[in-house]
């Protein structure tokens, strides 16, 4: 049986859909190409926009066109939100929300002998245990796991508490023991991400720093890398633990938003400007070369020209590594939705703003950082024959030498655009293996 899959919407369906391609793998499915010929197609659906909806159409559409005979299953934000509208549409014989992901390969089949319309999406806002499903893994050499799913925060932008519903932590023995496994099969660098991963541990009653410590202690771990954090974790405990381990990456991702309080306040963001720059202060206490990036969102509904003012001068003085602009998107649903929308213009000339400044101060911190010598995770060659891979502080850098999968020390020496350019440093290599 062959099985295709099409994600619309964020990495975080990214990771649920190739989190199920690994199901569909192991129960002995074909996976093929979104298009092909194929008995199951599978949506992974967003929602966060009306686009959204539009395109799960669309791609519904799409493959049952091309498969009149075959099965569509829709799952993720979309079908949770409208699983009836969804098994209306022809072709669509199963709706799954973001629960019973597990179950996908065992409800296709099932329908494919059946062509029984099946609606298993249930009640995300009464889940409270974690859905185990497998890392994502990039070649061979890093493996993301989701290790908390989602949130209690209600940002009054964010559609995200609505669709997946409470905080759920996955057990620390099971994220040690598949990172146990995926290290053993040579995977060195290892994401920990959730949809709030701050919250991590608090409904079973653990932390986030107690599975951090583990992981680190595990052989075959060279590197931990850290999802996005928000800046009230940021307490000196968090920062003093972060930095007695060595494998953890000196890259935090730690959302903003804004930089102006009134904003802030509006967003239900529940920190202020200050206690963000306080939090951060705290972290380079501990580790000054940390490279801190962020989210802002650009013209959200009311911001003045003055509030952004307040943002780009905050942003400037935190001075990140990295920015990442989203102009404000109205998500149906929520809080602001009520709020009345900023002109597109005045949207797109702020959002070009804040990247032009994100611009100036990424190659800033590049360049402060040349000269320096920093251990590389080489991961592909480029268009020149260079291997390239990223330092701990998520610098890109390119090098000449090294091979796939390889940790090399390299000294960074110039700067092209966002990548640095290095050169191996003595026969760091060896420490890869060690
Ligand atoms: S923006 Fe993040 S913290 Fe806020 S509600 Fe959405 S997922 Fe939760």
């Amino acid at each position: 049986m062959r099985v295709s899959f099409c994600t619309l919407g964020c990495k975080v369906n990214q990771y649920d859909t190739e989190s199920m391609m690994s199901l569909f793998a192991e129960a002995g499915w074909d996976i093929v190409d979104f298009g092909e010929e194929c008995e199951v197609s599978l949506i992974n659906s967003c929602t966060v926009t009306a686009t959204g909806d539009k395109k799960t159409r669309q791609m519904a559409s799409r493959a049952h066109t091309k498969n009149p005979e075959g099965i569509v299953i829709v799952a993720g934000c979309g079908a949770q939100k409208a699983a009836e509208e969804m098994l209306a549409l022809p072709g669509v014989y199963v709706a799954l929300g973001n629960k019973n992901r597990s179950l996908a390969p065992e409800l296709a089949a099932r329908a494919w002998e059946t062509r029984e319309k099946h609606n298993a999406v249930g009640d995300i806002m009464k889940e409270r245990v974690f859905e185990e499903l497998p890392a994502m893994t990039d070649g061979r050499t890093r493996a993301t796991l989701k290790i908390q799913d989602g949130c209690n925060r209600f940002c009054s932008y964010c559609i995200i508490p609505f669709t997946r519903g409470p905080v759920r932590s996955r057990q620390p023995e099971n994220v040690l023991k598949e990172v146990k496994r995926l290290a053993a099969e040579g995977f060195m660098e290892f994401v920990l991400t959730g949809i709030h991963l701050a919250s991590y541990g608090r409904d079973i009653e653990t932390d986030l720093i107690a599975i951090i410590e583990r992981v680190c202690a595990l052989d075959g771990v060279k590197r931990v890398r850290l999802g996005s954090l928000e800046p009230l974790i940021l307490t000196e405990d968090f920062c003093a633990r972060c930095a007695a381990q060595s494998k953890v990456c000196r890259q935090f991702h730690i959302s903003l938003q804004s930089g102006c309080d009134s904003v802030l306040a509006r967003m239900n963001r529940r920190y202020t400007a200050d206690e963000y720059a306080h939090g951060i202060e705290t972290l380079r206490k501990y580790m000054p070369e940390a490279a801190v990036t962020t989210d802002v969102i650009a013209g959200f509904p009311g911001e003045t020209e003055e509030e952004h003012r307040k943002t780009l001068e905050f942003i400037a003085r935190i001075a990140f590594a990295r920015v990442h602009v989203f102009p404000y998107s109205r998500r149906p649903g929520t809080k602001a939705a009520e709020l009345i929308d900023l002109p597109k213009r005045v949207k797109s000339a702020r959002a070009a703003e804040l990247i032009e400044l994100g611009r100036r101060l990424e190659h800033a911190y590049i360049d402060s950082a040349l000269g320096s010598v920093q251990s590389v995770l080489l991961e592909q060659e480029d268009a020149s024959g260079r291997m390239t891979g990223y330092t701990g502080t998520y610098i890109h850098t390119a090098v000449n030498g090294g091979s796939h999968g390889e940790i090399v020390d390299v000294k960074l020496l110039k700067r092209e655009g966002e990548t640095a350019l290095g050169e191996i440093a003595g026969d760091s290599a060896e420490s890869a293996n060690e």
